[in-house]
Parts: structure tokens; sequence; C-alpha cells
């Protein structure tokens, strides 16, 4: 936690760079127009339209979603009042591929939590990114043996992986298992990053033997400690939407991750407190397609826009070439994290 001062001074204008070349900071609004997360936030139902991501992850949305079914084979839908269990097409097969791989690899079931609003856009509360279909938020406890009721998808809790008060993963909570089903997530091409708390990015430096390539998919970041956070790259078809920069070529288990366990990142923001961006976005905030999305019919209910379950033993089967959004990824710097939440 010493001597760092200059590299974390220099990570620190970087960041501030990274945030504001990513537009996430916006002006104030103008009183009378409404918030965007207030009109995308009163969807319903999915816009019914040929699937397409539009902006940016943590500033746009999507047409053509489709809900992933709350009960499947090897999964289930947390939290179902907030009516986030739609994405691009591609990522709710995804999930369902995932958690087919993740079951012949010993884990009970996804518990699957939000992933997007039926069309996208900010969130009403929580997430600053799950804007445009692309993100969903899967806990790291599997499914029990007897399935939850929906009461329970109402109030159990996601178990943190740390140990109490600290950075570092508890191995009381912490199994092979975990390991295994990050590696599965990460195994799927479309899949940039995977977001997940710094400790447990460290528990997987330090134990994942054979094969690391994967390790550069996972990505420290704040919070993240009782889920994480799967991302797939912009799909075909979604000319308008703006993929994040590629990630280094590394395991990512080098300085970048060492930054983690100095006092910076944990530092409470000092000055006045900036609104979140979710708070002053407004409709022009976001690309114009967007005002097209929130125009567009829906589905007659949502059932018809649900993705319907795959015939018995067909899910985990390899996706079409042309579906993978995934490109060789380049040389880069140091994986820098990105802008940190504003709550
Ligand atoms: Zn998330």
């Amino acid at each position: 936690m010493t001597a760092r001062f200059g590299r974390m001074a220099s990570l620190a204008a970087l960041l501030a760079a990274a945030v504001a070349a990513a537009g996430l900071i916006e002006g104030v609004a103008v009183a009378a127009e409404p918030l965007a997360k207030t009109l995308f936030g009163a969807q319903k139902l999915p816009a019914v339209a040929a699937p397409q991501s539009i902006g940016f992850y943590s500033k746009g949305c999507f047409a053509g979603g489709v809900g992933i079914a709350p009960d499947g084979p090897h999964w289930q839908v947390m939290r179902q009042s907030r009516n986030r269990r739609w994405g691009h097409p591609r990522l709710i097969e995804l999930i369902e591929a995932l958690s087919q791989k993740a079951a012949k690899d010993g884990w009970n079931g996804l518990l699957i939590g939000d992933i997007s609003q039926p069309r996208g856009g900010p969130m009403t509360t929580g997430h600053a990114s799950h804007q445009v279909g692309l993100d969903a938020d899967i806990w790291l406890m599997p499914m029990p043996a007897g399935r939850f009721t929906e009461a329970e998808r109402e109030t159990v809790s996601a178990v943190s992986m740390l140990k109490k008060g600290a950075l570092t993963v508890d191995d009381r909570k912490w199994t092979p298992q975990h390991a295994t089903l990050l590696r599965d997530a990460a195994s799927f091409p479309e899949v940039e990053r995977i977001f997940v708390h710094p400790g447990i990015k460290k528990k997987l430096c330090d134990t994942v033997t054979g094969d690391r390539s994967w390790l550069g998919k996972i990505r420290p970041y704040w919070g993240h400690d009782s889920h994480f956070h799967l991302r797939i790259g912009c799909q075909p078809g979604s000319p308008g939407c703006k993929p994040q920069p590629a990630i280094g070529r590394g395991d990512g288990c080098d300085t970048s991750l060492d930054w983690w366990f100095t006092d910076e990142p944990w530092r409470p923001a000092t000055g006045p407190q900036k609104p979140r961006p979710r708070d002053v976005m407004t409709m022009a905030s976001l690309p114009k397609e967007c005002r097209a999305v929130l125009a567009a019919p829906a589905p007659e209910s949502a059932a018809a826009a649900t993705m319907a379950l795959p015939p018995q033993g067909t899910i985990g089967a390899a996706p079409p070439a042309q579906a993978s959004a995934f490109a060789p990824i380049p040389t880069g710097k140091v994986p820098l994290p990105t802008p940190r939440p504003t709550n």
C-alpha cells in the first residue's frame, strides 16, 4: 500500500479521462423533460423488431428482445418482480447454454439476477450498464435442490464470497466449482468480459492451473462479490452497437490487479457528489434510435416474447459461427478499471 502514489495518480487521471471519453457524466437535465429511466422503466414488454442493440452498455437500448423463461431445466430467475429477464436473443441462448454446461460440470443450476428491462435503457434502480441487452448478472450460489418459491425469489439474498470486512475470498464459501462456473462462462467466444470482485479475481489468479488464458476475461470490479456479471460483445445486425475496447492479451494477474488491493479504489469520493447518470439522462442523452424503440409495438404478451424451452438435450449445442462477435484480441496496454460507480 506504499510507494505507489505516482502510478495511482496517473491511473486516476486515466480513469477520469476514460469517464469523460465514455460520456458518462451528463449535463444537468432540463427540468421538464422526462428522464429516460422513467420511460424505459415503464416498459412492460420488448419492442417487436429485428434484434438490435443500440448504443453503449451504459447508454443505450435494444429492440427485438426476448425473455428467459422464469424456470428452465437448469436455471431459475430471481427477483421476478423487477421484470429484468430480457435481453438480446443471443444472450438468452447463451445463458441457457451456460446453464447446461455448468450443470454437466456439477453446478446445480443458475440463479439469474438482472438481465435488462424489456427495451433496455437506463434502469430506475441499480446498474449503470445492462442497457443494451448484452449484460446479465448470475449469482455465485447454485440453485437449491428444491426450487425457490416465488416469494423466496424476492427475498433470499445472494451470499458474499468474501471474508467479512476483507477484500479476500472466504475459503469456507469459495469452492473449486465456483472457479469452474466462471471458466465455463468465459469459454463462450461471445463473452468478452466477466466482472467479479477483485478478491475473486485474485483467488482465481492464485489457484487456476493449466489453461489460464480465460482469466483475461475475468475483470475485477467493485461489488460483484455475490454474483458475477456476464457481458457479451455487440452482435451481428446491430450497426449502432458501440463495442468496448478489446481486453489485453494477458491473464490480468498483474499490477493492474495489485491496484485493487491498495487504498485508492476504496477511498470515499471527495468533493461535491455528482448525480448518477441515470438521474439526469433524458432521451436526448441516448442514441436517437432509442425513441423508435420506445414507440415500437409490443408482442401480445410476455409469454409470447419468452424464449421457448429447448427440446431436451439441445441446449449447449454450438452456436452458429456468424453469431460470434469475438475478434482476435490485440495486444493491449494494461487494462484499466472502467469508471467506478458513483453510488
Ligand atoms: Zn451486472
